[in-house]
């Protein structure tokens, strides 16, 4: 079963209200919140409320409502916090890890937003 979704992690605790987290923005399909360990001056986590582990999950067996919401959830997010290109904003970094190789640490689908500075090279040079 390549989608077996774990209900005790820590993101569907956030959904479920066991544990708090700092809401940027709530919508019928979505949640976003502040990282816990910001890696830069914006980090923002977006998720979907349903039970997907990561985005090929999310966009092989979401419904397209759940869809839309979510991609324009991100969109939103990114201009609440200030980092859409343009208008003298910054710019913005979106990141979904997954899997092992992704070095994905919750295993709930989640988009990360970071902004607020230069961040640099996608990924490190090969060593
Ligand atoms: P991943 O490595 O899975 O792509 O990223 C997981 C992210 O979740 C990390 O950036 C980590 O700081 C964040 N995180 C882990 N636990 C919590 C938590 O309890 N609350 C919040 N807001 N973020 C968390």
């Amino acid at each position: 079963m390549p989608y077996d979704y774990d209900d005790q992690n820590i993101f569907a605790k956030i959904l479920r209200g066991e544990i708090p987290n700092t809401t940027v923005l709530e919508t019928e399909h979505s949640l976003a919140f502040e990282d816990i360990a910001p890696e830069a001056p914006v980090h923002t986590l977006v998720i979907p409320k349903g039970p997907y582990v990561t985005y090929d999950h999310f966009a092989a067996e979401a419904s397209d409502a759940e869809i839309v919401d979510f991609n324009r959830a991100i969109a939103e997010v990114c201009r609440i916090k200030g980092v859409v290109p343009g208008d003298g904003q910054g710019g913005f970094r979106m990141i979904s890890n997954a899997g092992e190789n992704g070095v994905q640490e919750v295993p709930h689908l989640h988009v990360h937003i970071l902004g607020g500075q230069n961040m640099g090279r996608m990924v490190p040079r090969p060593t």
